[in-house]
């Protein structure tokens, strides 16, 4: 990505949840894309746009080093980067521009159903196994609850059955994979949902120009699905 293009770089996620509704409010807002499977970045056809295809994790980094423009991602994964780049002091500020009315979810602490559960200090001391580290050790530490978290990259509703942590903290919107898992939700730790970020530094005013015509189209292709 060349930092000093003159084209507004979008960095969306490739493949997932976010993905196809973050290209269709795109295209709502009047974008033109041609997507290959295959490729990171597409060329708008109708604007000086660029998009820019990873993994939503990235997403936020990408955007708090200004590589990229403007990023759509989960609030989660925007929280979780925000405070781990804290911690290792890295750059961590972004503008948020928008809350996008797609990817509602939430971060969640189930525990097995066979245990008792009579609050947050029940979790003092047990391995937790998530992929959001620093969420859950900031709720716990809140709450003066020393558990230890189990790093997980995926598979995190198994690991109790496989006996590698007591308890889970992970993404739910239904709860069906918990309870195909024998895992009860019992802390809300976090809700998240897509939202379109901005990098810190002003933008050139070629691109300013681009976004002060894209908030608009998104409040209105927004307001038309309420
Ligand atoms: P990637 O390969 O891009 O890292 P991923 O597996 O981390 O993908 P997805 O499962 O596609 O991510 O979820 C992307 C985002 O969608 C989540 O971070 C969250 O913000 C949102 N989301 C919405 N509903 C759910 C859900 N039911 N479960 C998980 N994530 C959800
Ligand atoms: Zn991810």
């Amino acid at each position: 990505v060349d930092k000093n293009s003159q084209r507004l770089t979008i960095a969306i996620q490739k493949s997932g949840r976010l993905s196809k509704e973050s290209i269709s409010l795109l295209q709502a807002c009047g974008f033109k894309f041609s997507l290959h499977e295959a490729r990171l970045l597409a060329h708008s056809s109708n604007q000086p746009v660029d998009l820019l295809r990873v993994r939503d994790d990235d997403i936020p980094g990408l955007v708090m080093d200004g590589v990229v423009d403007l990023g759509l991602v989960g609030e989660n994964v925007l929280e979780e980067v925000r405070l781990e780049r804290k911690a290792t002091q890295l750059a961590c500020e972004v503008q948020r521009l928008r809350a996008l009315d797609f990817g509602q979810c939430r971060l969640s602490i189930a525990v097995p159903k066979e245990e008792a559960y009579n609050g947050i200090q029940d979790l003092d001391g047990k391995r937790i196994a998530t992929t959001y580290p620093y969420l859950l050790q900031n709720y716990l530490q809140q709450r003066g609850v020393a558990a230890n978290n189990a790093i997980l990259t995926g598979s995190v509703e198994v690991a109790p059955r496989a006996g590698l942590a007591d308890a889970v903290c992970d993404l739910v919107s239904t709860g069906a994979t918990l309870e195909a898992n024998g895992l009860v939700e019992k802390e809300v730790i976090f809700r998240s949902q897509a939202q379109l970020i901005q990098r810190p530094e002003p933008l050139s005013a070629a691109k300013q120009a681009i976004i002060d015509q894209l908030l608009p189209r998104i409040d209105g292709v927004q307001m038309a699905r309420e």
